[in-house]
């Protein structure tokens, strides 16, 4: 999280504004939680270049919950959706959604455990009701630079990489980010999706698994999480201070100097080789082996360096370099490697 937005959280926990009360206290039907919601809709539109053509929510239950309302909403059950398998994520939102319908894998790299992205499929047909893409691969450390074409509407999980650099987010008929990486504290999702899109979706729901019905009720259908939804505005008025363009900067300069190290280093080794499929937000690395692998943990521990530690799944270690991340921290890590690879060789 930005220092910013931590000092400005803290703030309003205490007193929020002019009302008297906590940030936490305020009524999710108030003017005040209206105007967060309202100004946050407005930054999102702006920060993605998309126009009045989409609705913007924010929602509950993480990434998990759109991945089985997506299917609920959009999956006809005489259709077919397309999932391209890039990661664990990707997995299992395809795993979701075959619990409605027919979800079909265009393509898979999990043979070679996501150390690679597979090849865009040749043809993504329109009768699809859905392709849904995976942007960036948190665990495994992969991130699509480049999107391929689709004949179906294109829906992505944007996790772990929203608002990381420039991205034509005007391609995609709906993208969706749980906010506790690059949006703000964990219990707020972003979802957005455009209203043509949204036209699609199926009537017959139960309005809390329902778009129609949230996007009807802007984003305050149940009792909403008006900290987290005020924490992901404060984040989002930094980034735009920022701006994308030093954002994404930082993050290349980030990501080069992590994996210039890697590509050098005679005692790590970068779990995703080609550099075109390599993620500038999740860096993922291996020693020769486990005793090396619980040497080098110790080691940044001894030097104040957390959060080191491979996803369970993936094991090996795991720099993950979110916006918030500081080059001189990069920096740092960079350094307490090269110190442990002359003591190690
Ligand atoms: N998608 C991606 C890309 C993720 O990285 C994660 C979690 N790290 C999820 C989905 C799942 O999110 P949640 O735990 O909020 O369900």
């Amino acid at each position: 999280m930005p220092a910013e937005v931590l000092h400005e959280a803290s703030k309003a926990v205490k007193k929020f504004g002019s009302t008297g009360s906590s940030i936490l206290e305020l009524s999710h039907r108030s003017k005040e939680f209206m105007d967060i919601v309202e100004e946050s809709k407005t930054l999102v539109k702006q920060l993605c270049g998309i126009g009045s053509d989409y609705d913007v929510l924010w929602m509950q239950g993480g990434g998990r919950l759109q991945f089985c309302m997506i299917p609920m909403n959009f999956l006809d059950a005489k259709g077919a959706a397309g999932y391209l398998d890039t990661g664990h994520w990707a997995d299992e939102a395809q795993q979701y959604a075959a619990n409605y319908g027919k979800a079909d894998v265009l393509a898979s790299s999990k043979k070679a455990n996501y150390n690679h992205l597979p090849e865009w499929p040749k043809k993504v047909p329109a009768s699809l009701s859905y392709l849904h893409i995976t942007t960036n691969n948190t665990i495994y450390g992969t991130q699509w630079q480049t999107i391929g074409e689709s004949g179906a509407p294109l829906v992505a999980d944007m996790s772990s990489d929203i608002f990381s650099g420039k991205r034509d987010y005007t391609r995609y008929a709906m993208f969706y980010a749980a906010a506790q990486k690059n949006l703000g504290a964990a219990g707020n999702t972003l979802a957005v999706i455009r209203k043509d899109f949204l036209a699609r979706a199926k009537n017959e729901l139960p309005p809390m698994l329902s778009y129609k019905a949230n996007v009807k009720e802007n984003s305050i259908l149940n009792t909403a999480n008006v900290f987290g939804v005020y924490v992901s505005l404060l984040t989002l008025r930094w980034i735009k201070e920022k701006g994308i363009a030093t954002i994404e900067k930082e993050n290349k300069a980030k990501a080069k100097l992590l994996y210039d190290a890697l590509d050098s280093s005679k005692v790590f080794t970068p779990h995703v080789k080609e550099k075109t499929h390599r993620s500038r937000m999740n860096v993922c690395f291996t020693t020769a082996n486990a005793k090396q692998e619980k040497a080098f943990l110790e080691f940044c521990d001894a030097r104040d360096i957390t959060g080191i530690k491979g996803h369970r799944l993936a094991g090996g270690f795991r720099a993950s370099l979110y916006n918030a991340i500081e080059l001189s921290s990069v920096e740092r890590l960079v350094a307490v490697m090269k110190e442990f690879e002359a003591q190690a060789v």
